[in-house]
């Protein structure tokens, strides 16, 4: 008789979003003349651009020639493309990955869910809290995170690290030992930032006791301040510690697209064995490349008019963060983020829990946000807001705050 693995079992429900979900539509049936804006949504809302659009036509049409039909891809992804990453994301930074260090995918959540398997289920995680509940969730789904406590939220097996006020959202050098750290800067939910020394600071230390990092750097893009490290490879030593994960989602608009890629440097060694060894062969044998016409259009990513018109494109969700940043500073409240990512973490007013605002700005200006409770137990107490609806949404709903 076959069996369940019983770390499915150990799941928490995803409780978040399916929750907002029903509120609003619980509201909408109540209130159907009522115009709800949206700023929960963590997915991009503007069109790709036209150089992009223009590629991917083009590479269709390649498909349908006998001399330009492509079949199975390379494992590691077409060198056009891993050259033009290796090119635009790190040479011109004065830093060299080789393109057999690049491994292409269909994007980040399935990189950050899949690299762990190259670890030992003994090995303990490092998160910060609140966090990308992808991080936790498929090291659950590993079993590595122990039981789990429903009254304070946490795994007892995961080493949090509190991003709050008291540290600028930046975690301190956990007390207890991580192998494996997770980092996501600029982060989500709390568009914050840290700084290369900062980031200096998590090399050295994962280089001193051993562990990896695994760098996420999705928000890469909306990077506006010149001590904010745009890839974890600009610090010392981090060949010998981390791995980075980056994004084509949120930079390019490719959330319904899907391209993302891995670094995996070849000097990370665990034991004299080699990761980038390993991971080549885990994404040989279990994983079927991005498509073709796709990566054709992460190159154009990288060309001199797909730079400007995606510049154009972080520049608007960036304006909107602008708006939203002063709008709720002038309004009384204190928020965070929103200088280096398109997230705006807002302190819930007079310490009401998070689904307490919710349900005020959903109720009298019908507004809809995130409560920071659902990115972990120190999001209690705060709300994410993000600037990927449109200018115009973006200013009614300050204004509906600014009003309350
Ligand atoms: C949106 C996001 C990603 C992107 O994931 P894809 O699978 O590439 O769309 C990765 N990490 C974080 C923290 C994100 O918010």
């Amino acid at each position: 008789m076959y069996k369940i693995n019983d770390n499915y079992l150990k799941l928490q429900g995803s409780y978040l979003f399916s929750t907002i979900a029903k509120k609003v539509n619980n509201f909408k049936k109540n209130n159907p003349d009522n115009k709800i804006i949206s700023l929960g949504i963590g997915d991009v809302t503007q069109p790709l651009v036209p150089t992009i659009i223009n590629k991917l036509h083009h590479a269709v049409d390649e498909m349908g020639q006998v001399d330009t039909f492509k079949g199975y891809a390379p494992d590691l992804g077409y060198e056009f493309l891993r050259n033009a990453i290796a090119e635009g994301d790190y040479r011109t930074r004065g830093i060299d990955i080789s393109i057999d260090e690049i491994f292409v995918s269909d994007g980040v959540k399935c990189d950050a869910g899949n690299i762990q398997e190259l670890f030992s289920v003994d090995n303990k995680i490092a998160v910060c809290d609140p966090v990308y509940p992808v991080y936790i969730d498929t090291n659950v789904m590993a079993g590595r995170t122990g039981a789990y406590n429903t009254i304070n939220q946490r795994w007892s097996d995961v080493i949090y690290m509190p991003c709050t006020t008291d540290n600028n959202f930046a975690p301190e050098l956990p007390k207890k030992t991580p192998d494996i750290i997770y980092l996501c800067f600029p982060n989500n939910p709390t568009g914050t930032a840290i700084t290369k020394d900062q980031l200096q600071g998590w090399v050295d230390y994962a280089n001193r006791v051993k562990a990896v990092i695994i760098y996420d750097g999705a928000y890469e893009a909306y990077i506006s301040e010149d001590e904010v490290p745009h890839t974890i490879y600009e610090c010392e030593g981090a060949k010998n510690c981390a791995i980075e994960l980056k994004s084509f989602s949120k930079n390019a608009g490719f959330t319904g697209v899907r391209l993302g890629y891995t670094v995996v440097p070849k000097e990370l060694k665990c034991d004299n064995v080699s990761l980038n060894t390993l991971w080549a062969r885990r994404h040989g044998t279990k994983y079927n490349g991005a498509p073709y016409i796709i990566q054709r259009a992460g190159e154009a990513v990288y060309s001199e008019t797909g730079r400007e018109q995606l510049k154009r494109q972080v520049d608007y969700y960036m304006n909107n963060a602008k708006a939203i940043l002063e709008g709720l500073r002038s309004a009384g409240y204190s928020v965070y983020g929103g200088i280096n990512a398109p997230y705006i973490w807002c302190k819930t007013p007079n310490n009401i829990t998070s689904w307490e605002f919710f349900d005020y700005l959903l109720e009298e200006a019908n507004v809809v946000g995130t409560p920071g409770i659902g990115f972990g137990p120190q999001g209690e107490g705060y709300f994410r807001l993000t600037a990927f609806s449109t200018y115009e949404n973006t200013i009614e709903a300050i204004e509906r705050i600014k009003k309350l």
